[in-house]
């Protein structure tokens, strides 16, 4: 079992979970154990020299991506701006001049 952190309140060690909640019994404290651990669920995005990425950011793609539909591809040294990213496997969501509504994926491109 995972320890519980101590009361914020009156620091007592006797803290126990409710739910989402952390309760204290000594002073009847209530407070979110997961305002601390943000990151447990947060997911990251790296690009392919591991930078994190985050939303808005504009990336260069590092290869030539075939795109789904259209005998265009994308080009190695694409600029992509306003990225916005999502956690599935094509981690990137973005629009490109010329395709539109693109999903990449975080590791054929390099934050610019
Ligand atoms: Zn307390």
């Amino acid at each position: 079992m995972a320890e519980l952190p101590p009361c914020p309140q009156c620091k007592s060690s006797f803290a126990y979970q409710m739910d989402a909640l952390l309760v204290c019994p000594e002073c009847g404290h209530e407070w979110n154990a997961d305002e601390k651990t943000d990151d447990t669920d947060t997911f990251i995005v790296r690009d392919a020299s591991g930078n994190i990425l985050v939303d808005g950011d504009s990336v260069v793609t590092i290869k030539t991506l075939p795109v789904k539909g259209s005998s265009q591809s994308i080009k190695a040294g694409t600029k992509v701006r306003n990225i916005r990213l999502v956690d599935s496997d094509h981690n990137i969501d973005c629009k490109i001049d010329g395709f539109g509504a693109m999903a990449l994926k975080s590791e054929f491109v390099k934050k610019a």
